[in-house]
């Protein structure tokens, strides 16, 4: 592949600003369109521990553990009565032992700022895009004359998208989305308190119908339901009416929110489970959302954003093609729809409610160590990458569940 030195990015997530800083750390020279958030509150805040090393890298772990919660696990809970509840610092030794609840906007600001420190330049407006020839792209003349310092008034090399769930590309050249299998609805907003069985632990909870979260931030809980549009009220309803009807109708959330006030306005977001079925094509590639998201629960959509553009950049400063990149992160997604499948279908749960038993036996007491490490790596956000963890948990979710009903822990 040719050589790649001028860079157009767009989107200001952490996706955009990830690659942007590592470009520039490459010597590329790269422009990065961004739209500040409008929101007052945005999604993805709770970071799983294998972000951990990224923001050390990045340097900026300390303004990040400034203005965030620390995060040392993770727990779920069942019908409000059974919990399995994971500490990062059990993990085995190759595996990060904290995170942190971030408060996104501040967060998205913290990596541009690095981005900025780091040389990239920084365009506050939108870009726009058109299309060129069968399947390349280019900037339209205006988005390209705010750039002019920076390529010389040439169009960039490589326009990268990371402009998140609206796929400026994926629109613009009608690629397909394959849907994934879940259909639900979700509504996120931030209350002033809940109750926490664990501080700074992220709770998801089985509800009724679906799951929510809990996401402990600076003052406030971050609260979100993942229901099926059904048990999310009617479609003329606005996002506020549906959300706070699920505060106060849903027996689980009930138990451990009853005097819950809402702070903000409520988003919704629906049909978000999708991959693209192309990340590349001749002047251009997909980053983070842009390309696929998974699903809310097990936080992996931060780490896939920010890993997408360590590996993006890897193959754009080795001179690798474009389509190394893409097969990794294909891979990568796929591992974790499979994962968040089995969340879904309750045998996670399930083989790791069967695991305690036997780790009462010989055998248990000699492999559940073992075993443990790679089922740490789960919420850790590392198996998806790791083959031996990822067929441990498909020997474990089809022949680990001894006398252990999945439908037990079905999310419905
Ligand atoms: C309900 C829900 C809950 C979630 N919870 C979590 C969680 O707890 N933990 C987690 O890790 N992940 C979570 N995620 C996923 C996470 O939010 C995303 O995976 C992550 O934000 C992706 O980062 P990104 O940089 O690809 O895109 P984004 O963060 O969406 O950033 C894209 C940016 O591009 C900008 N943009 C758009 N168009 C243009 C344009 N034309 N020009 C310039 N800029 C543009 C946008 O303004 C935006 O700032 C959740 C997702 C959902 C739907």
């Amino acid at each position: 592949m040719e050589s790649i030195n001028n860079i157009a990015i767009i989107g200001g997530g952490p996706a955009a600003s990830t690659l942007a800083i590592l470009l520039r750390r490459a010597g590329r020279d790269v422009a990065m369109y961004y739209l500040p958030e409008k929101a007052p509150v945005v999604v993805g805040e709770s970071l799983v521990p294998m972000i951990i090393p990224m923001l050390q890298d990045l340097g900026i772990e300390p303004e990040v553990a400034a203005c965030s919660t620390l995060k040392p696990g993770a727990c779920f809970t069942f019908d409000g009565a059974e919990t399995f509840a994971f500490r990062f610092a059990d993990n085995p030794d190759n595996l990060p032992e904290y995170s942190y609840n971030v408060p996104r906007k501040h967060f998205n600001e913290t990596l541009r700022n690095a981005a900025r420190n780091a040389g990239v330049k920084l365009l506050e407006r939108p870009a726009r895009l058109q299309r060129s020839g069968a399947d390349g792209i280019m900037l339209d003349t205006e988005s390209l004359q705010a750039a002019s310092d920076c390529w010389q008034g040439s169009e960039p090399d490589l326009i990268v998208d990371a402009a998140g769930r609206v796929r400026l590309i994926g629109q613009l050249l009608d690629i397909p989305v394959q849907k994934g299998s879940r259909e639900d609805i979700a509504l996120f907003a931030h209350v002033d308190h809940t109750e926490l069985l664990d501080p700074g632990y992220v709770h998801t909870d089985r509800l009724e119908h679906g799951w929510s979260w809990r996401i402990p931030l600076p003052q406030r809980v971050s609260l979100g339901f993942v229901v099926p549009a059904d048990y999310a009220g009617g479609s003329d309803e606005t996002p506020e009416q549906q959300y706070d009807r699920l505060l106060r109708k849903d027996s689980v959330v009930r138990k451990f929110a009853p005097q819950a006030q809402r702070l903000t306005p409520v988003q919704r977001f629906r049909n978000y489970q999708s991959r693209s079925t192309r990340w590349r094509g001749d002047n251009w590639v997909m980053l983070g959302d842009s390309g696929g998201f998974v699903d809310p629960v097990f936080s992996s959509g931060m780490l896939i954003a920010m890993d997408s553009a360590y590996k993006l950049a890897e193959t754009i400063s080795r001179g690798k093609p474009l389509s190394s990149y893409e097969q990794a992160i294909c891979q990568h997604l796929q591992a974790w729809f499979e994962i968040v499948g089995h969340y879904y279908d309750g045998r996670i749960m399930a083989s790791i409610k069967s695991g305690e038993s036997f780790a009462r036996t010989a055998a248990g007491r000699l492999l559940t160590p073992w075993i443990s490490g790679h089922m740490s790596s789960i919420f850790s956000g590392a198996a998806a990458t790791r083959p031996v963890s990822m067929t441990l948990l498909r020997i474990l979710v089809k022949y680990g569940l001894q006398n252990i009903d999945p439908q037990r822990y079905v999310i419905h």
